[in-house]
C-alpha cells in the first residue's frame, strides 16, 4: 500500500548534496574526440609553443622579486621569500 506523502510521512529536506563531479555526456566526448582526431597537429603544435613560451614568461612576486614561471614553485617556498614576506609584514605592523 503506497499512501500519498502527507506531514507524517514526509521526509525532512535533505541537506544540500555535495557537488557532484560533472561528466561529460557521451554526445559531447564524441564531438570532442571527433574535433581531436581531426585538428590533433594543429591541436599539438599550439600547445608546444604555449610549452616553449610558458618557462619563459614572468612573474612577479609579492615580495617584489621576479622570478620565471618555471622556478615559481621552488622560489615560494625558498627561505628568501619567506623572509622577505616576514620583514614586509613586519614593515606593515610597524607603521600601524
Ligand atoms: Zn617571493
Amino acid at each position: 500500500m503506497l499512501s500519498k506523502p502527507n506531514k507524517f510521512t514526509a521526509k525532512p529536506p535533505e541537506p544540500p548534496a555535495v557537488e557532484e563531479k560533472k561528466t561529460r555526456s557521451s554526445a559531447l566526448v564524441k564531438a570532442q574526440s571527433s574535433y581531436y582526431k581531426k585538428n590533433k597537429t594543429k591541436i599539438t603544435e599550439k600547445q608546444m609553443e604555449y610549452n616553449k613560451t610558458y618557462n619563459k614568461l614572468k612573474y612577479t612576486c609579492p615580495c617584489g622579486l621576479v622570478v620565471s614561471n618555471c622556478s615559481k614553485y621552488n622560489h615560494i617556498r625558498s627561505k628568501r621569500h619567506i623572509k622577505r614576506m616576514e620583514h614586509l609584514t613586519n614593515q606593515e605592523n610597524k607603521f600601524k
